[in-house]
């Protein structure tokens, strides 16, 4: 098994909801230290890579979020069952029949979400939609005092969807929960290795950011310490290339190279970076796409709207079943993400960032 898709299964498996992204650290911060030249933490936890001089200019910024989607805990039932908070967008239908890791103070405790079985189901709750307030989460307690007592757990405690990164019947298919963001903290991670190697112009800032999926929480402070000349963000994309799903919805297929956000609901990127992008990729023979969403959001809107106003793009890793315990990404996606980036990086010097910020 190769060096980068070890990394990609780590980091898909690692527990990491909104808010408690220790675990997704560690193994940023493991792989950053070699490679970075200062890495220190936000206030918030986010984590900050810099590559080259503190003063270098321009400053680049690329941003990509550590959290996932999961839940909290609410409170516990006297029986000892586990009700929960959500934390960012998942389906109450893709809560259902799942596996969960609490992080307790004791250490994980493992969760199934049930549901009544069809045995003794009406008809006509059988064809309704189960809310999220009707389910609660089995950790096999015999009461509320066991589930805390013996299990440690307590409310505001952490809910990860658990399940294991696999590699699709021998397809370049990645199989795995959380590819919305760890994909793109695999291609930040990777990119900085390549900028080790051969540097940029400026000075480069990695931000592994926290608490994305509750509000972009965390790229707000960790790009106002920062304070970037420009900047990319590194997503997972949103594919539209399966049965149900249409080009109206989303254009980005997997294994056609990464993509390029034109719109989503949280940001107009750039449109000369774009062509800067396109222009590079058509050089090194990379392939892009272009996606343009209705909804959506990401951390490039907080980069957007820092220090007075800078260019900024979403580059994604096109990706199929976001926000839920399998979503599907493209190895060969990853790798030219990874190249294109860090050529894109690479090429950025001073008189480029003032041509992108040039409005005549
Ligand atoms: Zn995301």
């Amino acid at each position: 098994m190769s060096r980068v898709q070890r990394l990609l299964e780590e980091l898909s498996n690692a527990h990491g909801p909104s808010g408690s992204e220790g675990p997704v650290r560690s193994i940023v911060m493991r792989e950053m230290a070699p490679i970075a030249d200062e890495l220190a933490p936000d206030g918030m936890g986010s984590l900050i890579a810099r590559l080259g001089d503190k003063d270098g200019s321009p400053r680049v910024m690329l941003t990509a979020h550590m959290d996932e989607v999961g839940l909290m805990v609410r409170y516990v039932t006297p029986e000892g069952f586990v009700k929960f908070q959500g934390l960012g967008g998942m389906l109450d239908q893709a809560l259902i029949n799942q596996r969960w890791v609490i992080a307790t103070r004791k250490g994980p405790v493992l969760g199934v979400t049930g549901i009544k079985t069809t045995h003794v189901m009406s008809m006509e709750s059988r064809n309704q939609l189960f809310r999220r307030e009707q389910m609660f989460i089995d950790v096999g307690a015999t009461n509320k005092q066991d589930a805390e007592e013996r299990l440690g757990i307590q409310p505001g405690d952490p809910i990860a969807p658990d399940s294991a990164f696999t590699v699709l019947n021998g397809s370049k298919l990645y199989v795995g929960k959380a590819w919305d963001d760890r994909a793109g903290v695999g291609v930040m991670i990777e990119v900085m290795r390549s900028l080790r190697e051969r540097p940029a112009q400026g000075t480069v800032y990695a931000a592994a950011t926290v608490q994305e999926e509750v509000g972009l929480r965390g790229a707000h402070t960790s790009t106002f310490m920062v304070q970037p000349d420009i900047g990319i963000n590194l997503e997972s994309g949103v594919a539209g290339d399966y049965p149900g799903t249409n080009m109206d919805e989303a254009q980005e297929k997997l294994g056609q190279g990464p993509g390029l956000f034109l719109h989503d609901s949280s940001m107009l990127p750039n449109l000369r970076l774009r062509d800067f992008i396109m222009d590079t990729a058509k050089e090194i023979g990379i392939p892009v796409q272009f996606n343009v969403l209705s909804g959506y959001g990401q951390d490039g809107s907080e980069m957007q709207k820092s220090s007075g106003g800078i260019p900024v793009i979403n580059l994604t890793v096109p990706t199929r079943y976001l926000h839920s315990h399998y979503s599907l990404m493209h190895r060969d996606d990853f790798d030219r993400a990874v190249t294109l980036t860090a050529e894109v990086v690479r090429r950025m010097d001073g008189d480029m960032v003032a041509r992108l910020k040039r409005f005549d």
